[in-house]
């Protein structure tokens, strides 16, 4: 039996972000993950997907490249090369956050791990004390009822791991993942179906970034039917057979579950030990605290938005929170978001129907259009960035969509979390020519001093 100052049930975004920052701290740490340190975003979730995207753009740009006086031929894609060179870059990165753990004294514990006592985790059959436990044991793909995951239908995790470019496929779900495992296929070269329920791809965004990116999927010939929902899929030699409700019949190669992300917190002894749970989340009030005394929780298992970001900051305040240093509370809404589908999508903050909700009709927006901005016309993309401002007030939401806009989010989410007004962002200067010069026209418009914009 060991004991630490704090004992950390999964070594993901959150738990490992908690165990490097608590142990700056002066605490010792035991870290367990049954897997790889580093968790879904390392291994089967940001980075490789990326690496995939950054590989469509090769792609795409060899595709295009006649457009900009450029001879080159587009002859296909290696997908066992492809899969080299994302392995290499989570490869490094892996290395790089083993060291670094390694670096800070934190016990790192390989195994599946089972909270025992609220203050015990028993990991390999032996048991880990903590004066205090972080549960940070992350999420994992789900299914619909009925549809089982196999062969030629499955999840992300499958996904990730072809060695070809299928011919064809059905990509149920139009959100974040649905729509960049789409924008990636298309790219490679297959036919590219999404069936999303709900009236939009992207539903979570402003609905004006959800319509520009469906055009410009329906522009780059990625087909999609919005507001069908699911019935029923089968497999056989021939592919995969998806029914909608309203009877309409699909036929592709694979099938991609994309409908959403559970809470990974079944069988860990967590109902056991009296942790309040709803549908397998971990409740946690502001300050990530569970009902338990001594126990926390971070990252996917708790719910809210679900990105990798969001859970090293949840580490880092717990780590905080422990040492006394009064962290500032993480609130969902101003955490920055990025799609990286192309084009791109970025947000942060309230959209418009959010911001006239909570603000009524006290609420100012504002839509510049990449048109009128050089780089995106050398990079030959369209989009917008829209502001939306409580009149007379501060900047409560950004939303943009373009090729490569999610760069922007940076300054986007400062403007956002500082509450500046446009005013304030007029005054600061954006270099030329940049895509973040759109970010300084729009509050230059909305300040009432449009420069490279219309009145
Ligand atoms: C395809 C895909 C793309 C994504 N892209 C992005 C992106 O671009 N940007 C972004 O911000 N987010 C992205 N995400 C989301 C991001 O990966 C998650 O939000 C993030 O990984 C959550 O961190 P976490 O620490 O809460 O959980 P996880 O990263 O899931 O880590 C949990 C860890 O706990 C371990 N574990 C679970 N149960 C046990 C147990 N009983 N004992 C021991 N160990 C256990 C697991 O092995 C795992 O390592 C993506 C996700 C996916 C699937």
């Amino acid at each position: 039996m060991a004991h630490a100052d704090l004992v950390i049930l999964g070594g993901g975004s959150g738990g490992y972000a908690c165990a490097l920052r608590a142990s700056e701290l002066g605490k010792s740490v035991i870290l367990i993950d049954r897997d790889k340190l580093g968790g879904t975003c390392l291994h089967r979730g940001c980075i490789p997907t990326k690496a995939l995207l950054h590989a469509a753009e090769v792609a795409d740009a060899a595709k295009e490249s006649e457009a900009f006086g450029v001879r080159a031929t587009f002859e296909g894609i290696d997908m066992p090369k492809v899969n080299e060179y994302r392995d290499g870059v989570v490869g490094r990165l892996y290395k790089g956050l083993q060291g670094l753990v390694k670096s800070r004294n934190v016990t790192f514990i390989e195994g599946e791990g089972r909270l025992v006592a609220p203050d015990t985790v028993e990991v390999n059959g032996e048991r880990h004390t903590g004066t205090t436990v972080v549960l940070a044991t992350g999420s994992y793909a789900r299914t619909l009822p009925g549809l089982d995951i196999s062969g030629r239908i499955m999840t992300s995790d499958q996904a990730l791991n072809l060695d070809y470019v299928p011919k064809s496929v059905i990509v149920l779900g139009g959100g974040v993942i649905g729509v960049e495992f789409a924008s990636v296929w298309k790219s490679f070269g297959s036919d590219v179906t999404i069936i999303e329920a709900l009236p939009h791809l992207v539903p979570n965004e402003d609905e004006a970034v959800s319509k520009v990116l469906e055009r410009a999927f329906r522009k780059r010939g990625i087909a999609f039917t919005l507001g069908k929902r699911f019935a029923a899929a089968t497999q056989d030699d021939a592919g995969v057979h998806v029914t909608l409700e309203d009877g309409t019949t699909l036929d592709a190669e694979l099938l991609l579950v994309a409908v959403g992300r559970g809470p990974n917190t079944a069988g860990m002894g967590y109902e056991e030990q009296g942790i309040a749970m709803e549908r397998g989340w971990v409740l946690v009030d502001e300050r990530l605290r569970t009902n338990v005394p001594n126990v926390y929780a971070v990252g996917d298992i708790t719910p809210g938005l679900q990105l990798a970001h969001r859970g090293f900051q949840h580490g880092i305040f717990v780590a905080e929170e422990i040492a006394g240093l009064n962290p500032v509370v993480i609130a969902d809404v101003n955490i920055p978001r990025v799609t990286y589908c192309e084009p791109e999508v970025g947000s942060v903050g309230l959209t418009e129907a959010e911001a006239r909700e909570a603000y009524g009709s006290n609420v100012a927006v504002y839509e510049y259009n990449l048109a009128g901005n050089g780089k995106s016309q050398i990079l030959a993309t369209t989009g917008f960035i829209k502001l939306v401002q409580v009149t007379d007030g501060p900047i409560v939401g950004i939303h943009m969509v373009g090729s490569r806009i999610g760069e922007q989010i940076g300054e986007a989410q400062l403007i956002v979390n500082w509450e500046a007004y446009p005013t304030d962002v007029a005054t600061l200067i954006h270099a030329h020519p940049t895509q973040n010069e759109a970010m300084g026209e729009a509050h230059l418009a909305l300040a009432g001093k449009p420069l490279h914009a219309h009145a």
